[in-house]
């Protein structure tokens, strides 16, 4: 068999849900959409289920996934519906449904929904991509109360810019909401996962951490809570070939590296069809048989390469982890230009192999 697995550690996932709720002492909603960030979204669920507050997902087609597989907790929908018909199915299957437009409440208040909903009433608090306009919040906030279609409403908003630690927009951006939330007796929920590890002091009843439950910081620098984290997935393969270069020989495609000295290169089965990022430049740092050493020339679809002259116990066969617990997603992610949530969604062909830590 092709050695190129991702090894998933359930254990981290459960430490970083409960850093989650430790550092907030807030309720958590575990965000495992895109089927957990590459995780698999059934297994980290049913890794959580026991003490997660609930989870969160993108749309009704994940959450059916979710409830098909047994799991039977909460379950918000981050964008609601995209067709009204999808209203008997959220009823019949009891998922909580972000409200972030007009249509959408109005698409509520036409519908013949029978048991009262969940829903979490969405404002633009200054990301402008989805969410009320601030003006009209308190109306439709009454709006849906008065339907009688809805039992229950939690205040939402996201920020844009929490992972940037000395940015005021978050806090620009919690005023807003402050201000044109006033006298709504209704819990609330801000943070995603740079602002449950950054921003201590941003009010949330609701937390929904999503990266730092697969333990990769949103951070460009070091953080100190974000260094609490514990990496879920190791992404790891094995050297399949060696070669022994001269100085002035081009490898890979494109010749985009030239061996500067004689060279000992190891040739490892994990290329972009994986899922590992084409964009990695030479210098990308690798960690061979647990020592540490660096990608060189293109990432090919079905292979890459490493420098093996400074490990002369490493060769065929040697272990090699392109991110995990030794090298951070986050610093390939930064090399190749990317950010890790990138790296794991991406994340194909490779078998995912769960352990318990
Ligand atoms: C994806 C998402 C999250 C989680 O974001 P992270 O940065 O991964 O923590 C939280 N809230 C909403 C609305 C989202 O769409």
């Amino acid at each position: 068999m092709r050695p190129a697995r991702a090894l998933i550690d359930l254990q981290a996932l459960r430490h970083n849900y409960r850093l989650a709720r430790e550092v907030t002492g807030a309720k958590a909603l575990a965000v495992i959409k895109a089927d957990a960030y590459g995780h698999g979204a059934v297994r980290c669920a049913q890794a959580l289920e026991a003490e997660a507050d609930g989870f969160a997902v993108a749309c009704i087609e994940e959450a059916l996934q979710l409830r098909e597989a047994g799991i039977r907790g909460p379950i918000l929908l981050l964008e609601g519906f995209f067709e009204a018909d999808e209203l008997a199915l959220i009823e019949q299957h009891g998922f909580w449904c972000v409200v972030h437009s007009l249509w959408q409440l109005e698409a509520i208040e036409r519908s013949s929904v029978g048991t009262p909903l969940t829903v979490w009433l969405k404002m633009d608090s200054g990301m402008h991509r989805v969410g009320l306009h601030p003006a009209d919040y308190q109306a439709a906030y009454r709006r849906l109360l008065a339907s009688g279609k809805v039992a229950k409403i939690v205040l939402m908003s996201h920020f844009a810019r929490a992972d940037e630690l000395d940015c005021p927009r978050s806090t620009e951006q919690l005023a807003v909401f402050e201000q044109a939330r006033q006298g709504l007796a209704a819990e609330i929920s801000l943070r995603n996962s740079p602002a449950v590890l950054g921003w201590p002091q941003i009010p949330s009843d609701w937390v929904r951490p999503g990266i730092m439950l697969y333990g990769a910081t949103p951070f460009e620098q070091t953080q100190a809570v974000a260094a609490q984290l514990q990496p879920v997935m190791t992404l790891e393969s094995k050297i399949i070939s060696v070669r022994e270069l001269p100085a002035d020989e081009p490898v890979g495609y494109g010749a985009r590296f030239v061996t500067e000295r004689p060279t000992r290169v190891g040739v490892v089965a994990m290329g972009y069809a994986d899922g590992y990022p084409r964009h990695a430049p030479t210098g990308t740092p690798v960690l061979v048989d647990g020592l540490p050493s660096r990608l060189i020339g293109r990432v090919s679809m079905d292979m890459l390469c490493v420098d093996l002259s400074d490990l002369p116990g490493a060769g065929l066969g040697s272990r090699v982890e392109l991110w995990g617990r030794n090298i951070l997603a986050s610093d390939v992610a930064i090399r190749a230009g990317s950010i890790p949530y990138q790296l794991f969604c991406n994340l194909r062909r490779v078998p995912l192999l769960y352990s318990e830590g």
